[in-house]
């Protein structure tokens, strides 16, 4: 084999090859194991030095399938419940195989009309879905974690300019160091983001009240009274990632209000509690944030990767990350230019399984799918509660659920080691995925509901094994 068919038959039975094992994939769905027990050996498989002469395009394909069908982990399946990871609507399963078809570059309009339009477009829907106001702004990126990056640059920028410095363009030089306050809620990949902006994830000031890292109000109060005027940067957490729970953001809006601070909440996935009458209150006061952020690729259930980045003042965006060159186009109102709206330059047409997930199943659906996960884990919290061997170990105000296994006879100090052993257990048993944490000075499970399949079955089979391993311990 030479070089790569010019032939557009090539390329079709390379889409044929794929469909077909897509049929035998997503028919299995619902059913599959998560995970195999020799999945690393598996994986493995693929090592090798680079061919002096390829495969061809099917050979390739065809040794690759049969590498995923031993390697892959089914995190889109309905059993998938560790981190936080969402699956793939049909809509967005197909526009996102679309985008590869037509490999549209969505840095700007001269290269892509459709992607832009549609990125508009879908940042405006998600405003409207998510209850934030329509004269914001934003710009799709890979996840929250380069979101919060990208909103925490927006807040950097704002505050050297509050110091009448134009950071962008030179520098750190005459700046002091700048003050983030949050709670323990903080998500590790905003102090990541601090990290990459040079703002030190060693810096913020966690203002928290207990060991689950509840927000401290009046100490958040207190500190920004000390800096005497100088400008903060607030981080809220809407929906931390051991329980989901949220720091109170009316009440953190508020201080930044009266301390002249910009917000910046992470909702990654619990911006969508917005969506249910039930879930609503804990989102009081997201719309008085500065920048706000979310993941498409969880709750959203559009293939990774996609993240929102959501700004009251779109501009901020382009001051930071506008890069201006003749062969490059300009943005004007009509034309805006993603590729100058975020770090990324050459982008992938995220927006396109983003409108057509929301253009299949509109407001009433994403609030269906919203539901259905908070049922899950309102199903298991009763299950949990009900049985004389699960102790629930917090209040599940949302879709995750932290609670252990806890048999009669097992002492207090040895059961945080019982369930982190249970844990890697289920990880190899692979029937179900479910993570554990340590949280609030103990171990245990924190199932994450946010893929659309997940049925109250699902949920009783996670206990089942969850019991079933604890009892062979
Ligand atoms: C998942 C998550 C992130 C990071 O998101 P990625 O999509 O993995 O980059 C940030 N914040 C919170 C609260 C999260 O749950």
């Amino acid at each position: 084999m030479a070089g790569p068919g010019r032939d557009a038959g090539e390329s079709i039975a390379a889409l044929e090859l794929v469909l077909e094992h897509a049929r035998r994939y997503l028919g299995d769905l619902d059913e599959a194991p998560v995970r195999r027990a020799d999945s690393d050996e598996a994986a493995r498989r693929a090592r090798g030095s680079l061919p002096e002469d390829g495969d061809g395009t099917l050979d390739a394909l065809t040794k690759l399938i049969e590498l995923s069908d031993g390697a892959r982990v089914v995190s889109s399946g309905p059993r998938f419940f560790h981190w936080v990871i969402g699956g793939a609507t049909p809509a967005a399963l197909g526009a996102d195989w679309l985008t590869a078809v037509l490999d549209q570059n969505a840095g700007g309009w001269d290269a892509t009309p459709l992607a832009t339009e549609l990125e508009t477009i879908s940042i405006d829907w998600l405003l409207d879905l998510f209850g934030l106001p329509d004269s914001w702004g934003g710009v799709l990126v890979t996840g929250a974690t380069v979101a919060n990056f990208t909103g925490l640059a927006a807040a950097r920028s704002w505050w050297a300019r509050r110091h009448g410095i134009d950071l962008e363009l030179s520098g750190f030089e005459g700046l002091p160091a700048a003050p983030v306050l949050t709670s323990g809620f903080v998500h590790v990949s905003a102090l990541k983001s601090l990290a990459m902006l040079g703002l030190g994830r060693g810096r913020p000031t966690i203002c928290a009240a207990d060991e689950t890292g509840r927000l401290d109000l009046e100490l958040m109060e207190q500190r920004l009274q000390e800096l005497d005027g100088a400008p903060a940067i607030l981080i809220g957490n809407a929906g931390e990632v051991n329980a989901g729970h949220f720091d109170p953001l009316a009440d953190v809006a508020d201080l930044a209000e009266r301390y002249g601070a910009w917000l910046h909440v992470d909702g990654a996935f619990g911006l969508f509690g917005a969506l249910s009458p039930r879930t609503r209150h804990l989102l009081a006061g997201v719309e008085r944030a500065d920048s706000v952020i979310a993941d498409g690729h969880k709750w959203l259930n559009v293939p990774f990767d996609c993240g929102f980045v959501f700004v009251r003042e779109p501009k901020r965006l382009a001051e930071i990350f506008s890069a201006g060159a003749d062969y490059l186009p300009t943005a004007d109102e009509e034309r805006p230019i993603y590729g100058f709206m975020g770090p990324e330059m050459s982008r992938r047409a995220r927006s396109l399984p983003v409108w057509a997930t929301l253009r299949a199943y509109g407001r009433s659906g994403y609030a269906e799918i919203v539901e259905r996960c908070l049922d899950n884990a309102a199903h298991l919290v009763g299950l949990v509660e009900s049985a004389p061997d699960f102790e629930l170990l917090a209040p599940a105000p949302l879709n995750i659920v932290f609670f252990r296994y806890r048999p009669e006879g097992i002492a207090e100090e040895d059961l945080d080691e019982l369930n982190l052993t249970i844990g890697e257990r289920v990880l190899k048993d692979g029937r179900i995925y479910v993570g554990t944490t340590r949280w609030a000075g103990k171990a245990g499970f924190r199932p994450a509901f946010v893929n659309f399949r997940t049925t109250t079955d699902d949920v009783e089979l996670l206990v089942e094994v969850i019991r079933d391993l604890g009892q062979r311990v």
